[in-house]
């Protein structure tokens, strides 16, 4: 047997050459005589046509985004029946369930060994779409220009498209696999995913007991000034959605007491609009200030070199706030006033008034101290009710799984920067990583940044080449993440 060589990966890029040239078969042949050259592209590599597969992702992609799930109502369930009609032609058994009418769910599993389990994890809901503002219709996933355009093409129906094309290739591929590979496809993401992720790790905990590992959502590519740059999400700011409300004696609006509910708010939301939350710099923060700096002009990239540092200069918090609010959220808690509301009509003053508050927390932060300096911002004279609250955590980015990642990254895109990612937002994984398994948000695209089309944008797209690309690029992670290796040859060379 051949040890690997320096020219292996030239082995490989001549093969894939081949097989998008559509010869696949003669290599499965060639892969069979497991020579060390032909092993090196990997037992599931070396035996897929990646050109077919790459087709069939593009064209299932399309299929997808002409799927209506907007969020609100959802209707995931006809998302479910397509990925279902898949499976069945496939003859992978899978279980599909409505958390309530219409809010489907799916999921299929490849059995492999006793390794903690891989979960695959994507939401088939989308936002809505204005087809006013879209050069053509929200669902067409038609192509032009090489992008494939659609509610959905980046958030986040090619992430689940890229799962399948992985998952049906580890199951056609027939290669024995070291650790179960689970494919799932969920409600209701976009509005808290109590319909969908919530909702199965309420009602299904047996499926996760042995996963964990979760590739969702949340981090990826981007291309700033030809420079490609990737983020693995490994924590979130953490949201805690808060309504306010005041009472007061009510009364006419032709005779103004001197105080009632709606300026007792008034004022209550004004000490929270001037309240200055403390800084504080978590190591994942750091990290991710430090991974992104070079692509910051002066004095950008030498403060974010050490943010902490920098943030405790006076005026430079504000500065950074005004510079780019989705970096300054990951430097404090913060609160966004975003609904109030009090009486119905303009002659009457109400006898209560509310707001809603939209407030995200470190991924650290003990939620109880923080409610604690809310009432006292707040004042006694407000009511505070959580509407929704989740709890931090951070993944470890020491695992195999962050350094297959990494490697098959910088494979395909050398020289890119690749950092662990905060995200300011939040997506499903905190679920999971309330159960202790390790999430990361990746999506292997690498997407033109501060580019129209963007993420619940008007004319939102992908490249065809990012979703051809990104076939393999998640087969080469599933590989070497999922896939038992041969065994050695006898004399162990
Ligand atoms: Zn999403």
């Amino acid at each position: 047997m051949t040890p690997p060589t320096p020219t292996s990966s030239l082995t490989r890029l001549a093969r894939t050459l081949l097989l998008a040239l559509g010869i696949g078969g003669v290599l499965t042949c060639v892969h069979v005589t497991a020579t060390g050259a032909q092993e090196d592209a990997g037992p599931v590599m070396g035996v897929v046509d990646l050109a077919a597969l790459q087709d069939e992702a593009v064209r299932r992609l399309q299929e997808y985004i002409r799927i209506n799930t907007v969020n609100p109502p959802g209707n995931e369930i006809r998302g479910a029946e397509f990925f279902a009609r898949i499976f069945e032609a496939e003859g992978i058994p899978y279980e599909m369930v409505e958390s309530a009418p219409g809010r489907g769910n799916i999921w299929a599993r490849l059995e492999g060994g006793d390794e903690p389990a891989l979960l695959l994890l994507h939401h088939m809901d989308v936002v809505p779409a204005d087809a006013r503002y879209w050069s053509t219709d929200p669902l067409s996933g038609e192509i032009r220009d090489g992008h494939i355009y659609g509610r959905g093409a980046l958030d986040t129906k090619t992430s689940g498209i890229l799962h399948l094309a992985g998952f049906l290739a580890l199951h056609r591929s027939g290669v024995p696999l070291r650790r179960d590979v689970i494919f799932m496809a969920t409600a209701d993401e976009e509005a808290g995913g109590f319909y969908g992720a919530g909702w199965l790790v309420a009602h299904r905990p047996e499926l996760f007991e042995d996963v964990g590992f979760l590739l969702n959502e949340g981090g990826g590519g981007g291309v700033v000034d030809g420079k490609v740059q990737f983020g693995v999400e490994v924590t979130q700011k953490v949201p805690y959605w808060l309504r306010l409300t005041t009472q007061g004696t009510p009364g006419h609006g032709s005779r103004p007491l001197v105080s009632y509910a709606a300026t007792e708010l008034i004022a209550a939301l004004e000490r929270l609009r001037t309240h200055r939350f403390e800084p504080r710099i978590i190591p994942a923060v750091a990290e991710h200030f430090r991974g992104f700096a070079g692509d910051h002009p002066e004095p950008w990239r030498s403060r974010f070199r050490d943010i902490a540092a920098a943030i405790r200069e006076p005026g430079v918090l504000e500065e950074l706030q005004a510079y780019d609010p989705g970096l300054h959220t990951l430097t404090r808690n913060t609160c966004s006033i975003t609904r109030f509301g009090a009486s119905e009509k303009i002659n009457v003053i109400s006898p209560e008034a509310w707001a809603e508050v939209d407030c995200r927390l470190l991924p650290d932060q003990d939620p109880e101290a923080w409610l604690r300096e809310m009432r006292t911002v707040l004042g006694p004279e407000v009511e505070i009710k959580v509407l929704m609250g989740f709890n931090p955590a951070v993944s470890s980015t020491d695992t195999e799984l962050y350094r297959v990642i990494r490697e098959v990254t910088l494979e395909t895109f050398p020289g890119a920067n690749f950092v662990p990612q905060v995200q300011g937002g939040f997506t499903d994984s905190h679920f999971f990583r309330d159960l202790g398994i390790v999430s990361y948000g990746y999506n292997p695209v690498a997407v033109p940044q501060g580019d129209a089309g963007g993420v619940h944008g008007n004319d939102e797209r992908i490249s065809v080449e990012n979703v051809r690309r990104g076939v393999t690029m998640t087969l080469q992670i599933l590989e070497r993440f999922a896939a038992r290796r041969p065994a050695g040859p006898p004399d162990g060379s």
